[in-house]
């Protein structure tokens, strides 16, 4: 494809005027936005409200205009993008608080079982998190392929729960929820989905696949800012028995009755924990009013374009790099994936001239795909990019081998 044929998709793009609706940097193609999302253009404004006026002038009576429902409200919000119905969702807490919160509600309905099931190789913090959670309740966290799980083997008697990221962070692999969701629930255990990487990203439909819980990350896709908080979903069937393990005052039925008795509060909110983060939550919601105004199918479809046109440009002019990502488009979450033995000083040598992607050990170049932000012509320049980079041998050098915190 030729420049101007990528230019020609961005004319046809009907997603095209999102692009406007955030503040990026000027002459950076940025494809980590399944990293920290890009910044909305209304988000400074609505902070500057929300600390000025709500805080500033309505003080402690802002919890009364807006801040108590604001978990509830973001939730709506999200509810709609995971094909969740309104009172499933909740924002609150991070995506590891949330995760554990869950895995422990979710061994707790199934008093018998004592194992928890995960991928090996999944997400650090979601497999760090279900150990706590298991060593927590006397419990044994198990971790096998990922394909062990998708082909429903390895759900056994003692399994309470199998937790699982939908879209594989480091390969993009997307997994099938209905089919593993079925399968785990047929074996008597209870479904938990991890949709960071989905959530806004691809459609999703956690009632459809009748999923029992889930949760997912307010910072990627959802454009909420760094540390975002994450949000969760249990399905309404499980939510009057839910019993989650972090009993605070904000999950209570009565949280300002200031009575020594913890009484759940009979919906989700039970699953809230402290004092909302007003300002973060203020954040997020522009982020995922945003996202909630684009067609999923749409966002989904130029997702896939994005990726193939990344892969096909990628195989067409560079040698060296293998595709670590599925090619399939279908199979694919909204991100790319490439190994090269250089991985990490062409990902250095790639930020200096503006594309910002990122490296996951030991070998993985990786960039997220955010349909509402990158234009055609972007994936474009960053494999033209990459291509020179290569052709000059600018990736070796001294400092671009330097290890930073976070790249
Ligand atoms: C991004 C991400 C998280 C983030 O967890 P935090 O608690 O917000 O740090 C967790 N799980 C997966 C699969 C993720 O992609």
């Amino acid at each position: 494809m030729t420049r101007d044929e990528a230019a020609a998709l961005d004319r046809a793009d009907p997603l095209a005027a999102f692009r406007d609706r955030f503040d990026l940097p000027p002459g950076i193609v940025y494809l980590d936005g399944n990293s920290l999302g890009a910044l909305p253009r209304r988000t400074a404004a609505r902070i500057a409200e929300v600390v000025a006026e709500e805080w500033g002038r309505g003080l402690i009576g802002s919890w009364n205009t807006g801040w108590l429902d604001l978990p509830m409200r973001i939730g709506v919000l999200i509810a709609g993008l995971v094909g969740a119905r309104p009172h499933e969702v909740i924002a609150a807490d991070s995506t590891s608080v949330n995760l554990f919160k869950l895995l422990v509600a979710a061994l707790r309905l199934r008093p018998g079982r004592h194992t928890i099931l995960a991928a090996a190789g999944d997400f650090p913090t979601d497999l760090h998190i279900a150990a706590g959670a298991a060593e927590t309740c006397g419990a044994t966290l198990r971790t096998v392929p990922a394909d062990a799980i998708a082909a429903g083997e390895a759900v056994g008697d003692d399994t309470a729960v199998v937790l699982l990221t939908h879209v594989d962070f480091r390969s993009g692999r997307v997994h099938d929820m209905t089919a593993i969701t079925r399968g785990a629930q047929a074996r008597g255990a209870v479904m938990l989905w991890d949709l960071s990487h989905s959530a806004g990203a691809l459609p999703c439909d956690l009632g459809a696949c009748g999923a029992d819980m889930a949760v997912g990350c307010g910072y990627k896709y959802l454009n909420g800012g760094p540390g975002a908080p994450a949000w969760l979903y249990v399905a309404e069937r499980h939510q009057a028995a839910l019993s989650q393990p972090i009993t605070g005052w904000m999950g209570a039925d009565q949280p300002f009755s200031m009575s020594g008795d913890y009484v759940p509060a009979p919906g989700l909110r039970r699953c809230l924990a402290g004092t909302p983060a007003v300002i973060g939550l203020a954040a997020l919601e522009v982020g995922c009013a945003l996202v909630a105004e684009a067609d999923m199918t749409a966002v989904r479809a130029k997702s896939i374009a994005l990726g193939d046109l990344f892969l096909n440009e990628t195989e067409r002019r560079l040698g060296g790099f293998a595709v670590a990502c599925p090619r399939d488009g279908a199979g694919r979450g909204s991100q790319v994936a490439l190994c090269h033995p250089h991985a990490y000083p062409i990902v250095r040598a790639l930020i200096d001239r503006g594309v910002v992607g990122d490296f996951r050990a030991p070998d993985v170049l990786r960039f997220g795909l955010a349909p509402l932000y990158l234009r055609y012509v972007d994936v474009w320049d960053a494999v033209d990019r990459l291509a020179a980079i290569m052709d000059e041998g600018a990736w070796d050098r001294p400092d671009h081998h330097q290890r930073r915190a976070v790249t």
